[in-house]
């Protein structure tokens, strides 16, 4: 067993901080108060492989193994987290085409989503559907050689701003086991999007719902095969919550590295607030936080490259222990700063305000344990997860 990174793993890390450092966390503070979408910014960090950083290797995308992927997507919200948080969705729909498109479908949309000419939002929510995503009710109703799409899906994100949408939907009966998965062209005829939410925190990104009434879709734009939806779904989201997590951890150091800075300048009773032992301490169960939250991402992310059978159990285990932890390390880095903290001149409430909602989506940290305690309950369930 080897802890240490790569060369390469070490030179993807340091292109992404490069990237961070130019072209997001200069610009971070302003797209959060103007709630801006980038999407030139986005479309950017395409040159550099970061649109398909794990995506299939035919079709342009880079391949990288999803700890590579972790490296870079922890770096770039390192420099911001909505950003960087959208950008790892639109890698997860583009290697879901990438994995379960046909060909035909691959060659049509892979380059131009690689390259982000066109940006991808990932529709599984529902209104009356949310932890529960297998009784959403979408419907799509095969008539010859496309398919009508009818429903409303909620809490979209880049939704109004992307080109593709791979939307779960209803083929079958009740349940999972009825649901399909399908690549639509975000401005076909019969959607409408809804207004721009007005969120706590991952402003710089907009959430939207979206409304289907008759949506032709093509039979050829179905992933995999019919019924197979919701597993392609929960395939995505293993690696999404590997993003979501390391996002976290790259917020979490960052407001680390903000509060580190603060206590040494910030006299309080005539001496640095750093000479404090409550302030050392806290500090160094910040800095282990976000060890321990990192460290458990990439053995989920390993798991998910050796393709474990129990992968989805560490993934879960680390999106809901990443999440929470750095979560916490970002309220403790504001804590740090008193008022100074709360003001939006530093970047801290920033911080606290976009990780709030790495605890809820992607799978809320309930229903992640929900999948951990299904597994551990098991007959053996235990020594599979030692
Ligand atoms: C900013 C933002 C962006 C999002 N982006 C996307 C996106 O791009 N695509 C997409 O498809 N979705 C997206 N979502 C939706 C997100 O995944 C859902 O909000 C989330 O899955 C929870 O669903 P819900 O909001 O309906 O809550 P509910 O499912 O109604 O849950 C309410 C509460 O009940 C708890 N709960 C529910 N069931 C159980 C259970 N069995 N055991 C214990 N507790 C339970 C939950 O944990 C939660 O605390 C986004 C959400 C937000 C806020």
């Amino acid at each position: 067993m080897d802890f240490s990174l790569t060369d390469d793993q070490i030179a993807f890390g340091q292109t992404a901080k490069q990237f961070a450092l130019k072209e997001l966390k200069p610009n971070a503070a302003e797209w959060d108060r103007n709630s801006h979408f980038p999407v030139d910014v986005i479309k950017k960090s395409g040159e550099l492989g970061f649109l398909g950083l794990y995506a299939n290797p035919e079709y342009d995308g880079l391949g990288l193994p999803r700890l590579d992927s972790a490296i870079v997507f922890e770096e770039l919200a390192w420099g911001d987290t909505s950003v960087a948080s959208y950008m790892s969705i639109h890698n997860m729909v583009t290697w879901m085409v990438g994995e379960f498109g046909s060909d035909a479908l691959c060659q049509k949309y892979m380059p131009n989503m690689v390259s982000g000419e066109w940006l991808g939002s990932y529709c599984l929510t529902e209104p009356n559907a949310g932890s529960d995503a297998g009784s959403l009710r979408t419907k799509a109703d095969k008539q010859g050689d496309y398919y009508l799409l009818t429903g409303e899906k909620t809490f979209i994100s880049g939704a109004g701003a992307t080109d593709v949408l791979v939307v779960m939907a209803r083929t079958g009966a009740s349940g999972p086991k009825g649901v399909s998965a399908f690549v639509v062209d975000a401005q076909s005829d019969g959607i409408e999007y809804g207004k721009n939410e007005h969120k706590m925190g991952w402003k710089a990104q907009p959430t939207r719902t979206i409304s289907f009434k008759d949506v032709k879709v093509p039979a050829v734009n179905l992933l995999g095969v019919e019924g197979q939806g919701f597993q392609i779904a929960m395939k995505g989201l293993d690696g999404g919550r590997i993003n979501i997590g390391i996002c976290a951890v790259g917020t979490a150091q960052a407001a680390l590295e903000t509060a580190t800075n603060y206590v040494k300048e910030r006299s309080q009773f005539g001496s640095p607030i750093a000479t404090l032992q409550s302030v050392q301490f806290k500090l160094a169960d910040m800095l282990t936080q976000t060890v321990a939250a990192r460290q458990m991402l990439y053995l989920a992310a390993n798991k998910v490259d050796k393709k474990d059978p129990q992968a989805s159990v560490y993934c879960a285990m680390a999106k809901r222990l990443s999440t929470d932890l750095c979560f916490d390390v970002a309220n403790e880095a504001l804590q740090l700063h008193g008022g100074y903290g709360y003001l939006n001149e530093y970047p801290l409430e920033r911080h606290v305000r976009d990780l709030r909602v790495h605890q809820i989506l992607e799978g809320t940290n309930e229903i992640m344990r929900v999948i951990i305690s299904r597994q551990l309950l098991q007959e053996d369930g235990l020594n599979q997860l030692r």
